[in-house]
């Protein structure tokens, strides 16, 4: 039994590094593209947002001396470029897929519509929206949730390196426990960091669930997509 029928997969744009400093790790984008395909063939309708971070963040390059919008744009460009590995994977290996960008480029990608993307996805296509919200001063998980949020989709899956939510940093505090479940409220309130506070709220306003789950274990997407309590589910 399925748990969901339609998603909207946010990766981030750091894990594509696999273990190398910068760039795109093709054994890892191979993982991924075959975890996606996985949950395709299943009849998962799959919507990604993919981040930059990997090649360029806005707010770094703010710090080094760039204008913070010109930051943005390049970071905005370098979700591009994942997009574009992505679909490239996808294809390599016969699963449709298509990139939408939310600012203008044709013919790298599709200028992006609401109508455009729940066509894409009805029709079986794994619809990646690149450029994040098309806005300086957002993130790409704000553009999960914007995207999410209009494609209608039962939920929003968080792939990182990470199994869940934890009470503290687990990675830091070895006592840290994970949650199998936990609310927005109890998110605000504990001062949790799944997302940024602007993507949160707009999940939590939308009523999109979201559950974070390691990404990086092969076959946790399919588990996650079948409700094995896995990662956490953050709920309304
Ligand atoms: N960005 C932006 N507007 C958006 C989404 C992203 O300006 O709607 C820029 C921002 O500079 C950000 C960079 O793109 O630092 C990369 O995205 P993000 O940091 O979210 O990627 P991740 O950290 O997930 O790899």
């Amino acid at each position: 039994m399925l748990q969901y029928k339609r998603v909207l997969l946010k990766l981030s744009g750091e894990s594509l590094m696999g273990d190398q400093q910068y760039g795109i790790d093709s054994q890892r984008l191979n993982d991924y593209a075959e975890q996606i395909k996985e949950i395709v063939v299943q009849g998962v309708q799959v919507g990604i947002v993919i981040g930059g971070g990997n090649i360029f963040r806005g707010l770094s390059g703010a710090s080094k001396g760039f204008d913070r919008v010109k930051g943005d744009s390049m970071g905005m460009l370098a979700t591009v470029i994942n997009s574009l590995a992505l679909n490239s994977a996808l294809e390599a290996i016969d699963c449709k897929s298509r990139v939408l960008t939310a600012i203008r480029m044709e013919p790298i990608g599709e200028f992006y519509s609401k109508q455009k993307a729940v066509d894409y996805l009805s029709e079986g296509y794994v619809t990646i929206f690149s450029a994040g919200t098309g806005n300086p001063y957002f993130t790409t998980d704000t553009g999960s949730s914007l995207r999410g949020i209009e494609i209608e989709a039962d939920v929003m899956l968080k792939g990182t390196r990470v199994d869940g939510v934890y009470t503290a940093d687990p990675e830091k505090d070895p006592t840290a426990t994970k949650y199998d479940k936990i609310s927005f409220d109890e998110i605000y309130h504990k001062d949790l960091r799944v997302m940024d506070l602007t993507a949160t709220t707009m999940c939590k306003e939308n009523n999109l669930p979201i559950v974070v789950f390691d990404m990086d274990t092969k076959g946790n997407l399919l588990k996650v997509i079948k409700g094995e309590n896995i990662g956490t589910l953050v709920h309304v």
